[in-house]
C-alpha cells in the first residue's frame, strides 16, 4: 500500500495521519479538509477558548509536525466525489487525489431544526473555530442569550455566558437535560447546579420561532406561548453525520456511515471514524458516538490495521467528559440501556452514579472525581455483587480486583 487519502482534518483525521506514521507506514499520507488552516481540537471552543479565545491553544501539532511526519494537508478543500471503481477522490476544484485506501473522517454538522426566523442576525451555531470566534464577539455585547437545546454544548456555552455576567435562558424541549446520554439522576443534578449559576432553565420548553426587528434577534416565542427576550441566540439541538460524500459514493449508511467492527465500510478499500461513522458494539449493536475519544480511538485502530494487518474487532471502553462551570462530569461506559442507578460515595459529595443493566455495569458518571471516573473504565462490565461488596466504592473495587488471585 503506497498512498492513503483521509477525507476530514478533524480530530479523528489527524490522529489517523499521526497514527499511521507512528505504527510505521512509510508511504504518502494526503490529509484533505475543507475548514481552513492547521487541525484543531473542538472541545476547547465552548470552554476555555470561549472564555479566553486563545486560538494558537487549539492546535492539536504546529505546521512543522506535519513537514517533518510527511504529511500533505490541504486546507480548504472540500471532497466532492469518490469513484471507488478507479479509487480516486476528487475534490471541488477537480483535482485527483488517487488512493490505495481511503478514510473517511468527515464528522458532523449542526442539526437546525425547522424554527422560522434562524436568519435573523444574532442567531447562532457552535460547531467550528468560525464559528466560536464569530459567538465570542459576539457574547461580549449580549445581555441576555437564549440557548435552544440543553446538550452538552448548549450547556456548557451558558455556564461561559453565565461567568462573564451575561443572563442566559436554556430552553429544552425533553423533561430532562442532556437527556440522550445521562441518567435522569445526573440530568437531576446538573438542573440544579445551572440554576445555582442563575441560569433560567426551561424543560419541557420548544423554540416556536425566533423572534426579531430591523433583521436583529429580539427574542423566542416557546411552545408554551411565552416570548422571552434575548440579543443572541444560539441553536444548540444536536448535530448530523456528515455521509453525503459516502452515500453518493453508493456506501451502505444509516445513521452513520456503516462499518463493520474493524472499522471498514462496505468498501474494503474504504475506512470510516468518529462522529461520521455508526460501528457495532462487542454485543453487535449498531451504535455512532460523538466524542473525541471515539475519534482517537478509531484512528489508532484504523491505522494498526492498514499497517500491521490486525483483524481484531474495536472495543475500547467509551469514555466521555463535559466541563459546565466549575463541573467536570465524566462518563465511562455507554449508560442508555441501564436498567438500574445507584449513587456511589464520591470525593467532597461529589455526585458518582453508577448504572446497571442485568445487575452488570454499563456505565458511571462522576463530578470533579478524576480517580472514580479512572477506576470505573476498567470495571464496566463487573458484576452488581462484587461492586456492592465494596460499599460501591469503585476505588475499593478496583483495588480489591488487583488484589484477587487469578480465577
Ligand atoms: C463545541 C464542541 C465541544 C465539544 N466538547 C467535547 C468534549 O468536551 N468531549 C468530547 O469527547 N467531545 C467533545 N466534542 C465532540 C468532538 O469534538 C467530536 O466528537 C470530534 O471532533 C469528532 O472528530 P471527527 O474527526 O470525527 O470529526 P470532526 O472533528 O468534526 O472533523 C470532521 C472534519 O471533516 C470536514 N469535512 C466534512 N466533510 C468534508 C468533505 N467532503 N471534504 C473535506 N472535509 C470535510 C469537516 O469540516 C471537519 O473539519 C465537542 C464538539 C464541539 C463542536
Amino acid at each position: 500500500m503506497s498512498r492513503i487519502v483521509i477525507v476530514g482534518t478533524g480530530q479523528g483525521g489527524f490522529q489517523a495521519a499521526a497514527s499511521l506514521r507512528q505504527e510505521g507506514f512509510e508511504g504518502e499520507i494526503i490529509l484533505i479538509g475543507d475548514e481552513p488552516g492547521l487541525p484543531y481540537q473542538r472541545p476547547p471552543l465552548s470552554k476555555a477558548y470561549m472564555a479566553d479565545g486563545m486560538a494558537d491553544r487549539l492546535l492539536l501539532k504546529p505546521a512543522a509536525f506535519y513537514e517533518r511526519a510527511s504529511i500533505t494537508l490541504r486546507e480548504r478543500t472540500r471532497a466532492a466525489a469518490i469513484d471507488r471503481d478507479r479509487r480516486v477522490v476528487t475534490t471541488v476544484d477537480g483535482a485527483e487525489y488517487p488512493y490505495d485506501h481511503l478514510i473517511l473522517a468527515t464528522g458532523a454538522s449542526t442539526f437546525r431544526p425547522p424554527i422560522p426566523g434562524q436568519e435573523a442576525d444574532g442567531v447562532e451555531e457552535l460547531r467550528t473555530l468560525e464559528d466560536a470566534a464569530r459567538l465570542r464577539q459576539r457574547l461580549a455585547d449580549t445581555r441576555q442569550a437564549i440557548v435552544i437545546g440543553g446538550g452538552f454544548i448548549g450547556l456548557e456555552f451558558a455556564a461561559v455566558a453565565r461567568a462573564a455576567g451575561v443572563a442566559v435562558t436554556v430552553l429544552e424541549a425533553a423533561p430532562r437535560l442532556m437527556g440522550r446520554a445521562l441518567s435522569p439522576e445526573m440530568s437531576a443534578w446538573f438542573l440544579e447546579a445551572h440554576r445555582a449559576m442563575g441560569t433560567d432553565v426551561r424543560l419541557g420548553a420548544g423554540a416556536r420561532r425566533i423572534e426579531s426587528a430591523d433583521g436583529k434577534v429580539t427574542g423566542v416565542d416557546t411552545s408554551d406561548q411565552k416570548v422571552i427576550p434575548g440579543d443572541l441566540v444560539l441553536i444548540a439541538t444536536g448535530v448530523r453525520p456528515n455521509v453525503g460524500l459516502a452515500e453518493a459514493a453508493g456506501l451502505t449508511v444509516g445513521n452513520g456511515i456503516v462499518v463493520d467492527g474493524t472499522l471498514l465500510t462496505s468498501d474494503p478499500a474504504i475506512s470510516a471514524l468518529g462522529d461520521c461513522c455508526s460501528f457495532p458494539l462487542p454485543d453487535g449493536s449498531p451504535v455512532r458516538l460523538e466524542s473525541v475519544q471515539a475519534a482517537v480511538d478509531h484512528a489508532r485502530h484504523i491505522a494498526r490495521r492498514l499497517v500491521k494487518g490486525t483483524t481484531d474487532s474495536y472495543a475500547a471502553v467509551p469514555w466521555f467528559w463535559s466541563d459546565q462551570g466549575k463541573h467536570k462530569l465524566q462518563i465511562a461506559g455507554l449508560g442508555t440501556t441501564a436498567d438500574e442507578v445507584v449513587r456511589a460515595p464520591g470525593p467532597d459529595d461529589q455526585p458518582v452514579f453508577l448504572l446497571f443493566r442485568d445487575n452488570r455495569l454499563v456505565a458511571v458518571e462522576t463530578v470533579n472525581a478524576a480517580g472514580e471516573h479512572m477506576a470505573a473504565r476498567r470495571l464496566i462490565g463487573t458484576p452488581k455483587a462484587v461492586l456492592e461488596a465494596a460499599g460501591f466504592g469503585l476505588k475499593q473495587a478496583l483495588n480489591a480486583a488487583k488484589a484477587a488471585p487469578p480465577a
